[in-house]
């Protein structure tokens, strides 16, 4: 089948293009490069000697959308990753988040409509979950946020669930991704925040690189074994996978599906950390400062679903992941850098 990937030059939009063209589908990203480079897809193609071809538009411009629904012949699915993800950003720009977040569904659902397609996947987030719960999260759980960034995803999940609910022609997957990291085995597409990373692994690599001297560990007084926070972290490669799986399931049945990408283990941010250091034999400096302020002590999925309903499930260990993370960060100093135009 033929897929239009939204965001398809992100981080994980090229992985899963990867994906798709290993399990012989094709593909067609629409991205507006705000948070990525078209140096990504030139390089899905050298992986996979491929086609991953780029319509530069926005996700939120019906003309744009034409064009990339028209470009190389029907779409069969779209894998909807396009939107903005800093959860910190979004409390300071609450507006950009619902905007950008929100129009960007509601404009494709009209043009899938528009252009006879009929099968979404969307990239959800466990931050849907909200913060009091029972481990493992199940997708039954009760919903809620905690910020702009978060309200986007819940609010998307119910827009598509009511646009399944009114057509029952529609398909729709709300993948929610636990923690991605890692990068393709290859070394030549990886995750390449811009500025300051948030997020832990990113940081890691860029201690690792002599960019930044030292990690801060958010607490070590969490009611966890070695007191810091416990995350459900899941190799890109096989979340990318999940997207194949769940594309592959959409098409073939109508109404809505929840379900949730984790690997169902938890790992803490020591455990990282000691992680690194060992496969890629190397010293992460770190010091342990405050908690940061929303940051809950574990979170972890129930794996079970992706595996009974998508026969998915992640085979990646966290050897590989840090390994392979190290390995694009080290081949890539500076992400896309002088390729990014
Ligand atoms: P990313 O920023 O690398 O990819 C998102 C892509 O969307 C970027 O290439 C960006 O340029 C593009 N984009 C943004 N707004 C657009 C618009 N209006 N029109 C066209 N393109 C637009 O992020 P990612 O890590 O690959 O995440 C992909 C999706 O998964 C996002 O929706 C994100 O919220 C979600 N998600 C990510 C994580 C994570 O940890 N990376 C976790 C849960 C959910
Ligand atoms: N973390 C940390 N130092 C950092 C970044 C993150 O100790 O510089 C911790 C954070 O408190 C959490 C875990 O690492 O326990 C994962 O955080 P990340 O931001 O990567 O993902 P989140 O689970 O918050 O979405």
């Amino acid at each position: 089948m033929r897929v239009l990937l939204t965001g398809g030059a992100g981080f994980i939009g090229s992985h899963t293009a990867v994906s798709l063209l290993e399990a012989g589908h094709e593909v067609v990203a629409l991205d507006n490069l705000y948070n990525a480079s078209p140096e990504s897809l030139r390089r899905v193609e050298a992986i996979t000697g491929g086609k991953a071809p780029l319509v530069i538009g926005d996700c939120t411009n019906a003309r744009d959308l034409d064009r990339a629904f028209e470009a190389y012949g029907q779409i069969d699915a779209v894998i909807h990753f396009a939107g903005y993800k800093a959860v910190g950003e979004s409390v300071s720009k609450p507006l950009d988040y619902y905007q950008n977040n929100l129009d960007a569904t509601f404009m494709l659902l009209r043009a899938m409509k528009r252009h006879n397609c009929r099968a979404i996947v969307f990239s959800s987030s466990a931050t849907v979950y909200g913060t009091i719960q029972k481990m493992p999260l199940r997708e039954d759980f009760p919903t809620g946020c905690t910020n702009p960034y978060g309200w986007t995803k819940w609010m998307n999940e119910r827009v598509l669930t009511d646009c399944a609910s009114a057509d029952q022609t529609l398909s729709v997957v709300l993948l929610r991704y636990f923690n991605p990291i890692g990068a393709h085995p290859s070394g030549r597409i990886g995750e390449d925040p811009s500025g300051i990373p948030n997020n832990l692994m990113p940081f890691i690599c860029q201690v690792a690189a002599g960019k930044l001297d030292h990690l801060n560990v958010f607490g070590n007084d969490y009611p966890t074994a070695d007191g810091t926070g416990v995350r459900d972290y899941i190799h890109v490669c096989d979340l990318a996978e999940g997207h194949v799986a769940a594309v592959e399931y959409a098409v073939e049945h109508p109404g809505t599906e929840v379900v949730n990408l984790g690997t169902g283990e938890g790992y803490s941010v020591l455990d990282i950390v000691h992680t690194f250091e060992r496969v890629n034999d190397l010293r992460i400096p770190y010091e342990i400062t405050p908690r940061r302020p929303g940051d809950v002590a574990t979170v972890y999925a129930d794996a079970s679903k992706a595996k009974k309903l998508l026969h998915w499930q992640a085979r990646r260990n966290l050897d590989s992941m840090c390994r392979d993370a190290w390995n694009w960060q080290k081949q890539n100093p500076d992400g896309y850098g002088k390729d990014k135009e």
